[in-house]
């Protein structure tokens, strides 16, 4: 049938093992963007990503080859996805939509941790995964090894290895014969009842929300009535569309292609990520799995500046969850900090991601409270509360036992790293699970951490202690007990709820020692001098006093310039940028991020 010539495939690596640069290689070769258009990693085209120069958001593009050797033509709609480990929920879902995977590891690199992780996904999916070392053309490209490696990970048996430079360009031609040969044509019969999978969608100030979809079964044709399986909602369809990598309208898809429609959904919870859309009339029986619901692990909350950004704030989370199913949130009100949302996210720089992208596209500064993960709490009146900021968590004398998420982490790092490595988990309360070698130099050793002190700088030390070779992937492994306090911390004798902060008993004298003294710098100096405590219960452990500006800013210029004086008073507005009013006092926004640091 038709299908034989589609093949549905995506790109999955750890972070800079060249995915994107692979993908810029393979338009090439489908001549899909005219020469003069062509940039660097252009399917990244948010400006963050081009900044950060890593992918966020995973892109689907369909592509024209043809085969020379085959003498036909073929269709490849390809994803390219975020390697970073917050990411892993935009890659499961783009797997989803696709019968095989093109697995990128670099020559120099080896496999490391998400090249395992999103491995592990891809096979749990069923897809077939075209393993393909990557950047030969470097001269410490190390290929015999990483063959060894990515044998001890697929098995023996694996598909054949592809070498190829994606700078170059390099062996891609051969690639995407292999393509052709080892990844299966998606099935689907034309003339059953419409299956899509809904595998993203954007928000259109003009068309509305506008779905991404990977057809099962069926077609979908311009002006059919449509029905979104989860909530019976019938739509017409206006407008069919692939992506070329640019919206580009079309006649109308079949089974296995991937596109966009466009109906007038103005809703945005109307259609979410993971749903099915089939026909009004004579819909399927059966619903596409959808996926696992993504489980916010780590959660802040987000405050406008001002009272008036708090609509603006609003709109800004629900479009961005639209496109980003891993976002929640939910209204929050703080005495010290007034209405916001808490948030939650897969990870921490998901959550500096979003922060980012509120204020970039919706124009409106926030502040955001110290990451935290979410406890459990057996209370003595036998009740369990859910903790999901620090302020709720009950006094000492409430608790009957108190649980802490836990993670298991893959480390892999050369054998030449594994004491310090170990000395490191070991100083955030790890527990030792195993130890793998992956090639002789090269070892997996998988420990169970308290979440919370992943949040703590643990990838920086991790890169410390490794010279910067080793990589960590980990997952929610369950809840444990822990012996646990809150920590208040008074700013002129005000308690600022958005500075409390959860600790392992052990550590919280230390921990509260140091952020006082870290708050005492990073809070501006008033007419008055301003304490700054931290208590357990009502308890006061630490103390540090920001002393009292000894003159005005504006006695040195008195009868001195204008310009001058304007400047001053123009330097002084600058440096209240993105503080929030607390009381008598402005906190700028790195003291809320304070708690996060350590010496
Ligand atoms: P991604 O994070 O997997 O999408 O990786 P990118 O495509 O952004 O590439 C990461 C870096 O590796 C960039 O600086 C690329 O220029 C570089 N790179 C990618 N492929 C090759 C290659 O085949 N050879 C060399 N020498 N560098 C490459
Ligand atoms: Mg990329």
């Amino acid at each position: 049938t038709e299908n034989q010539s589609i093949r549905n495939f995506c790109i999955i690596a750890h972070i800079d093992h060249g995915k994107s640069t692979l993908a810029d290689r393979i338009l090439d070769l489908c001549h899909t963007i005219p020469k003069q258009k062509m940039r660097d990693q252009v399917l990244d085209r948010m400006d963050l990503e081009r900044e950060r120069g890593i992918t966020i958001k995973a892109k689907a593009v369909r592509l024209e080859y043809f085969s020379s050797q085959r003498n036909s033509s073929y269709v490849f709609n390809m994803i390219d996805t975020p390697g970073h480990a917050d990411f892993s929920y935009e890659v499961s879902r783009s797997l989803a939509a696709c019968e095989g995977a093109i697995l990128v590891i670099d020559a120099t690199q080896g496999v490391e941790a998400q090249t395992l992780a999103h491995t592990n996904i891809a096979l749990a999916e069923g897809l077939a995964i075209l393993p393909v070392i990557n950047k030969i053309d470097l001269p410490s490209a190390n290929p015999d090894r990483v063959c060894e490696e990515i044998e001890n990970v697929l098995g023996p048996d694996h598909l054949p290895i592809a070498l190829v430079s994606a700078k170059l360009g390099k062996g891609v031609e051969e690639l995407l014969e292999k393509v052709i040969d080892f990844i299966p044509p998606p099935q689907g019969q034309a003339k059953k009842s419409l299956k899509a999978l809904v595998f993203d969608s954007i928000y259109d100030s003009y068309r509305g929300v506008l779905p991404f979809i990977r057809i099962f079964e069926g077609l979908i044709n311009k002006g059919i009535e449509i029905m979104i399986y989860s909530n019976k909602q019938k739509y017409q369809v206006i407008e069919i569309g692939i992506f070329n990598p640019d919206m580009k309208e079309i006649e109308s898809l079949g089974p296995g292609e991937v596109g966009y429609i466009s109906c007038n959904i103005k809703a945005i919870q109307d259609c979410r990520v993971g749903d099915t859309i089939t026909l009004a009339i004579n819909p399927t029986s059966q619903a596409v799995p959808g996926y696992k619901k993504a489980k916010p692990m780590v959660f802040c909350s987000f405050y406008p500046i001002n009272a008036e950004g708090y609509e603006i704030l609003k709109e800004a989370l629900e479009k961005l969850q639209l496109n980003d199913a891993s976002l929640m949130f939910e209204p929050d009100v703080s005495e010290a900090l007034g209405f916001g949302f808490r948030c939650g996210f897969l990870g921490l720089l998901h959550m500096e991601i979003i922060q980012e992208r509120i204020e970039r596209e919706f124009d409106i500064e926030v502040v955001a409270t110290a990451p935290h993960v979410v406890y459990h709490v057996l209370t003595k009146n036998g009740e369990i509360i859910e903790v999901k900021s620090p302020r709720d968590f009950p006094s000492a004398g409430e608790i009957e036992e108190a649980e802490e998420p836990i993670v298991e982490m893959k480390i892999i790092t050369p054998s030449t790293a594994i004491g310090g490595v170990m000395d490191l988990c070991q100083s955030k309360r790890g527990v030792l699970q195993d130890m793998t070698y992956l090639d002789p130099n090269t070892v997996i050793i998988r420990y169970h951490l308290p979440m919370a002190e992943i949040l703590f700088d643990f990838y920086n030390r991790l890169k410390s202690v490794s010279r910067g070779y080793a990589s960590m992937d980990y997952e929610f492994f369950g809840y444990a007990s822990s012996n646990l306090v809150k920590v208040d911390i008074l700013v002129s004798k005000e308690k600022v709820d958005g500075l409390s902060f959860i600790s392992h008993e052990e550590n919280a004298a230390r921990r509260s020692r140091e952020l006082v003294t870290r708050l005492r710098k990073l809070i501006p100096r008033q007419m008055f001098t301003v304490s700054v405590q931290a208590a357990i219960g009502g308890k006061i452990i630490a103390r540090e006093d920001v002393a009292a500006l000894r003159k005005d800013v504006l006695a040195k210029c008195y009868g001195g310039d204008i310009t001058r004086k304007r400047k001053l008073l123009e330097k002084q507005k600058e440096g209240k940028k993105r503080m929030k009013a607390v009381g008598k006092i402005s906190l700028p926004q790195e003291a809320f991020l304070a708690v996060l640091q350590t010496e």
